[in-house]
């Protein structure tokens, strides 16, 4: 049987019109419309992408955005100042801060400025620490939405093995935390993992988060899995950029249960988690129900 494609992009579109809605009810209930600001530092094409992609969307779902734009020469203090005057601005819910920040800036000290009831990224060591105790915290956003599609698919993840591909701090460890908290067995692999594909084959649950192009092969899959690819790779084949995942997605999707393609899959995702998690910091700072289904 051929595996069930897991459609990021529908399934996205479907949380931002959850967002959308909720949105509605709080401007209509209580006069409220909540807010995501954006700060871009420097020139990066990449980032300048998804930094627009980021506004386009925040509008869309009927938030208020804020993007600012700095040099690339700014110096800390100026980037400290502009997190300092947001986290006391009352309109601004969320603050994100794209990543990677240029080399003279210190992303640890930076990050961690930011007032952890607005870390929509959820990359503060409070956030950090709060997930990784099981607490009520901002999910970082792109395991997030990992983690909706797999309850999406599976309904209860409890007592799945789970393999989580890379121990990054974005992705992987947070991944790994997530599915520890919905009480799969969880293991986490990196480069020094022996036997990688043995690894791999155990897991019922294959998360790839490497930044390696098609690395996970189907003969690493065990049968019936499911496996959700991370991977953005741009590549060059038969002369044309392609962008590929993680997974070689024609092998494991000949194996797996449920696979994510990409594009497609996880990437449509993030932004979508990102907007939830401006709506649920805007609630919970204004001591309102936190909307269902849209963080873990
Ligand atoms: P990262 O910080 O570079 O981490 C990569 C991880 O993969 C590391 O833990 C590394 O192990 C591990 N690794 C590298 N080579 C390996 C190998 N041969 N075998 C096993 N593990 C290996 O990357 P990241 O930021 O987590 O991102 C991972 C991928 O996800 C990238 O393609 C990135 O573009 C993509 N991504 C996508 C989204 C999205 O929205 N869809 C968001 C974020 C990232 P060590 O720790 O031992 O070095």
């Amino acid at each position: 049987m051929p595996a069930t494609i897991i459609d990021g992009k529908a399934f996205a579109a479907k949380v931002r019109e959850q967002v959308a809605a909720h949105v509605a009810r709080l401007r209509e209930e209580h006069g409220l419309i909540p807010g995501l600001a954006v700060v871009l530092v420097g020139e990066d094409p990449a980032s300048k992408v998804y930094v627009r992609n980021k506004g386009t969307q925040t509008l869309e779902v009927g938030m208020n955005s804020y993007e600012h734009k700095l040099a690339v020469d700014t110096s800390e203090a100026d980037l400290l100042a502009l997190i300092a005057a947001l986290n006391a601005d009352p309109a601004v819910h969320g603050i994100l801060v794209q990543l990677p920040l240029p080399g003279h800036l210190n992303s640890d000290l930076v990050i961690n400025s930011i007032d952890p009831a607005k870390d929509v990224d959820g990359f503060h060591i409070s956030n950090v620490g709060l997930l990784g105790t099981g607490q009520k915290s901002m999910v970082p956003c792109t395991p997030l939405g990992c983690l909706m599609m797999l309850r999406d698919h599976h309904g209860s993840l409890s007592g799945m093995n789970a393999v989580v591909v890379g121990r990054s701090n974005i992705v992987g460890k947070p991944m790994a935390q997530l599915l520890l908290g919905d009480s799969c067995t969880v293991t986490i692999a990196h480069s020094r993992t022996k036997d990688l594909a043995e690894v791999c084959r155990r897991a019922d649950i294959l998360v790839a988060a490497v930044g390696r192009a098609e690395m996970i092969t189907g003969d690493m899959v065990k049968p019936g899995a499911t496996v959700i690819d991370v991977g953005i790779n741009r590549i060059e084949r038969d002369g044309k950029a392609k962008l590929v995942g993680d997974v070689d997605f024609a092998s494991a999707a000949a194996v797996a249960g449920a696979i994510t393609p990409v594009p497609g899959g996880v990437g449509p995702m993030t932004i979508a988690c990102l907007l939830a998690n401006t709506l649920t910091a805007c609630c919970r700072a204004k001591g309102l129900p936190e909307p269902e289904g849209l963080t873990a």
